[in-house]
């Protein structure tokens, strides 16, 4: 099928690619005139596992474009999914105005029925609000079906997601488009759940923010496992092999970030909030990630006593591992944290380093992961990278002035650590 992504951001560019890669004729649109222009010229605007390979296979092939040319996209397909941002406002609601501005720019190159497929992550509701926005602008007299079809996909393990979903959501008005949608996701493979458009839209919104509630779940627990001696993997595992639970999102840290749960937690308590409800449970959740990162700072805090003029490693940069993007990351906070108490750092990322220049300065950016420790007064655990695990900890060791280890993602064994020399601190442990 014909198909165009607007927005060639972590979703966009993924969905583009792996409809190209499963036969569909797919054009990507940005308007991001230096992404658009990147990608021609055979660059990649992010890092994802085995996404370059896949972009570089179906644009060879002729399957996979990109234009900043929304009129083009429009015009050349059948189906026009809109991937584009859908940032938090202060008071936690959601920015609409680039689904509204896609919307009108999509109704204004119309000249015959398109089906507009939302995969922004979006409050209940947008769906209605995107049909009328394209029915006003619309200079044509035309028919639309807007379809709601939220992304589920994980950063890091993105392409691995998308081509082999565990289920594909589409939320629908009428059964027009129900047919072409299925026809798309075909080659995947996958159940599909066809619903209405609100309960589309708030699958998404209720799965994340359960999600990001069981991480909160798990780091309470943490803290009642640091006060009794109890350990929270051990705990985590316990639960987690009950398959009633399972194991994912089960593991103690520094608490969630990135781009998505932070916001799709807010802005699930806020339309909560506008239909009636206090949503009190995920505000609870809120609270818990937050003073998590609070009590790792102020382990770090207890231990060094006073950081002015202490240097410290960073292991960790991107929200999680496999990725590069720092938007929200929970690295980037607690490095923002310790450069306010006054410590300098030392910084090192396999991938985000790039993107985390833009908004850490004054830290040193360092190349190689076992060089961090050097001169330092401790070293910091603050992502889940697996290759931290295979960190030279006897150089570390013998780097760091004072063998200080604050593990904030528990990748290391306690006493194997304390058998080395380091005075080590984790989560819930
Ligand atoms: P992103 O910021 O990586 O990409 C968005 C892209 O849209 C950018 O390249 C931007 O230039 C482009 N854009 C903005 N306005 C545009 C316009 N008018 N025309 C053309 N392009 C435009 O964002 P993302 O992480 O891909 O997220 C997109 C949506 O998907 C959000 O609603 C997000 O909540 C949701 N989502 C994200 C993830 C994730 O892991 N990142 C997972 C599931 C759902």
């Amino acid at each position: 099928m014909k198909l165009t992504i607007i927005g060639t951001g972590y979703v966009g560019l993924v969905t583009g690619t792996c409809f190209a890669e499963v036969g569909h004729q797919v054009i990507c649109v940005d308007k991001d005139v230096a992404k658009v222009k990147l990608l021609q010229a055979g660059g990649m605007p992010i890092y994802e596992p085995g996404l370059e390979d896949l972009v570089k296979r179906n644009a060879a092939a002729g399957r996979l474009s990109f234009t900043s040319s929304t009129g083009e996209g429009v015009e050349k397909s059948d189906v026009i999914f809109i991937a584009v941002p859908t940032p938090p406002q202060p008071d936690g609601s959601v920015d609409l105005s680039f689904v509204e501005s896609v919307s009108r720019e999509i109704a204004q190159s119309m000249t015959g029925y398109k089906i507009v497929v939302d995969k922004s992550t979006v409050p209940v509701k947008t769906g209605d609000k995107v049909a009328e926005t394209i029915k006003r602008y619309c200079k044509a007299k035309v028919e639309v079906d807007v379809v709601s079809n939220p992304e589920f996909l994980r950063e890091g393990f993105a392409v691995e997601d998308f081509m082999k979903p565990d289920r594909v959501v589409i939320g629908v008005r009428s059964q027009r488009p129900v047919q072409a949608m299925k026809k798309i996701y075909e080659p995947f493979k996958a159940p599909v759940i066809c619903t209405d458009i609100n309960s589309a839209e708030l699958i998404k919104h209720a799965a994340n923010s359960f999600l990001a509630l069981k991480i909160s779940y798990i780091n309470a627990i943490s803290v009642v496992c640091e006060a009794t001696g109890a350990n929270v993997q051990e705990l985590a595992n316990g639960m987690g092999m009950y398959t009633r639970i399972g194991r994912r999102f089960l593991d103690a840290g520094l608490g969630f970030g990135g781009s998505c749960f932070p916001k799709d937690l807010s802005a699930f308590i806020k339309i909560s909030e506008q239909v009636g409800y206090d949503f009190k449970l995920l505000k609870e959740v809120q609270r818990i990630n937050a003073d998590q990162m609070d009590r790792f700072v102020k382990k770090i805090i207890d231990t060094l006593w006073v950081l002015k003029d202490k240097t410290i490693g960073v292991l960790g940069l991107a929200f999680k591992q496999n990725t590069d993007d720092v938007r929200l990351s929970p690295a980037i906070d607690l490095c923002q944290r310790l450069l306010k108490e006054g410590a300098r750092l030392r910084v090192h990322d396999p991938k985000a380093m790039p993107k985390a220049r833009a908004i850490l300065n004054d830290v040193e950016f360092v190349e190689d992961m076992d060089a961090v420790a050097e001169g330092c007064d401790a070293l910091v655990i603050a992502t889940e990278w697996p290759q931290f695990k295979k960190l030279d900890l006897e150089r570390a060791r013998r780097g760091l002035t004072h063998p200080i280890m604050f593990d904030g993602r528990n990748l290391f064994d306690r006493a194997e650590m304390e058998e080395m020399g380091f005075i080590y601190k984790s989560v819930g442990r």
